[in-house]
């Protein structure tokens, strides 16, 4: 590997491979010597080869069911909303499901009891709609009805049912607990139809530049979703997963994690844990050293912060990963603080990372690297859900101090420890040239807004890294993916453009010309 560690040869423009492994790479003319029966050649005369990108943090068996009806991102107040119900509704017969996602959780704002609202604009119908965010959720009254929701309840996770003065569900569902009591009475797809659906979803994945995913959850069937799809064919992309550790587990429920980890195919493999110390900003359910500017984000999601610290050491004392939603200041100083507390022989025998690190004081830019604790980030977020004048959700939330310090790729990644990168789809779109182009311009591709928090862009090789040897590393597989060397997995992505030197612009929006997972073509651009 190169001294600066990027895993590739800038000017190899041909590979050898066999059984899935890289066998050589080198010019075309270097390589006669390799073309035979036993290999396969890869010639990618024009092109620029990298090691296979990978999302380092997605959802995509939980983001393809929940993805399901209206795409309502583009509503901006209650008014959009009700015309795009009322439209939708039209199509329906009366008594269906009207769904949608992708709905901005200020809008609870303007509507005082959406559950009426959302009844009124859908004729009646049950609705359901996700808010983008996928911590909370708006339904309607028959909705309510259906799932049986007639007043609060308490949940140990700090989900909650809001209600009006009277005890009445006001319609709007925070955090998983709550919301599944819905999903739980939506009409499901045909399982043959919905892994037909997935394959599919996984085949843009892979014309999106990527080879594999760091998948953070096990929810639901997810598991026998990946099992059952290698069982028909071989899968578009590799999947590293992490099953949930939900707040307030019990030991049982500990042991039950840990007995996942021995889950695994040929391309998928069970290899962590993943908690939630907390919530979102924009929620109000984050944890911060000080009330947000709504009084709201005061407290963890775990009902004790030293259980949830007490369930890392387990994980930790037994050699399995863990990563922790720390979207707060106090949630990331708690989880710090907690791997700070193992032994630094049993911190060394895992990867621990943290998951999305929101806002972050000075005094804890450094501790990821003095811990080798890993950040794990997603800087479409920034672009996306922040603005550069403070004016989104967001930013109001937490003040113009703490907002100024939201999504420090640059000052993180300057402390030498590696950062992971990724969408958290389906939070933000998982297409890798989006999440590259926010990484080192901080703005979307192909759009003049003004970049967000300009200083933390990173370098392109950094952003190269974030998707490739970061993620191997964090997983513990650097001796086998991340790098294009001989001897490793054949999982490749190939630019048409060079990602080291081309616009952000072009490398946001320039397809990709090949993907390569196992050895196997997953992706080719068409001449
Ligand atoms: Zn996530």
């Amino acid at each position: 590997m190169r001294p600066d560690g990027l895993g590739w040869r800038e000017d190899a423009d041909c590979l050898a491979l066999a059984g899935g492994k890289i066998c050589a790479l080198g010019r075309a003319a270097e390589m006669a010597a390799w073309r035979g029966p036993g290999t396969e050649m890869i010639d990618l005369a024009g092109g620029y080869l990298t090691p296979g990108l990978v999302d380092g943090h997605a959802h995509p068996i939980q983001g393809h069911d929940l993805q399901i009806g209206l795409d309502l991102a583009e509503v901006r107040d209650m008014g959009q909303l009700r015309a795009a119900l009322a439209q939708a509704a039209s199509a329906l017969p009366p008594d269906a499901w009207l769904q949608g996602h992708g709905l901005d959780p200020s809008l609870l704002a303007q509507a005082g009891h959406p559950a009426d609202e959302l009844e009124a604009a859908a004729g009646g119908r049950p609705v359901f709609l996700l808010f983008f965010d996928y911590h909370g959720a708006m339904v309607s009254r028959a909705a309510l009805a259906r799932a049986g929701i007639t007043g609060p309840r308490g949940f140990a996770s700090g989900a909650d049912i809001l209600c009006d003065a009277a005890g009445r569900p006001t319609g709007t569902l925070l955090e998983t607990e709550a919301v599944e009591l819905v999903r739980a009475v939506l009409p499901r797809l045909e399982q043959a139809a919905r892994l037909a659906s997935m394959r599919a979803l996984f085949e843009r994945m892979a014309d999106a530049g990527l080879t594999g995913m760091h998948v953070m959850d096990a929810n639901g069937d997810s598991l026998d979703c990946f099992a059952a799809l290698e069982a028909q064919a071989k899968l578009p992309l590799r999947f590293h997963i992490l099953p949930w550790v939900n707040p307030g587990a019990t030991r049982a429920e500990l042991e039950a994690v840990l007995a996942l980890q021995s889950r695994a195919g040929r391309l998928w493999r069970v290899c962590g844990a993943k908690f939630f110390i907390d919530g979102t900003i924009d929620a109000g359910t984050a944890w911060l050293h000080e009330p947000d500017t709504q009084g709201g984000s005061t407290g963890p999601h775990w009902p004790s912060p030293e259980a949830y610290s007490e369930a890392v050491r387990f994980f930790g004392e037994r050699g399995v990963h863990t990563a922790t939603h720390a979207i707060g200041d106090k949630a990331v100083r708690h989880v710090l603080d907690t791997l700070a507390s193992l032994p630094p022989p049993i911190r060394a025998a895992a990867r621990h990372r943290v998951e999305h690190i929101e806002t972050l004081p000075d005094e804890d830019v450094g501790r990821f690297a003095s811990l080798q604790v890993l950040p794990s980030m997603q800087p479409s977020h920034a672009v996306r859900y922040a603005s550069a004048d403070l004016s989104d959700p967001w930013s109001q939330r937490l003040g113009p101090v703490r907002a100024a310090r939201g999504w420090r790729t640059a000052d993180i990644a300057a402390t030498g420890v590696p950062l992971v990168l990724g969408s958290d789809w389906p939070i933000a779109p998982y297409d890798a040239r989006e999440i590259l182009a926010c990484a080192v311009a901080r703005r979307l591709p192909g759009r003049a807004l003004a970049p967000v928090g300009a200083e933390q862009t990173l370098s392109r090789a950094a952003a190269l890294a974030g998707l490739t040897r970061h993620t191997a590393y964090v997983v513990q597989e650097e001796t086998r993916l991340g790098a294009v060397l001989p001897g490793y997995d054949a999982d490749l992505t190939g630019f048409s453009v060079d990602p080291l030197n081309a616009g952000v612009d072009e490398l946001g929006t320039a397809p990709f010309r090949l993907t390569v997972s196992d050895g196997q073509v997953t992706h080719r651009l068409a001449k």
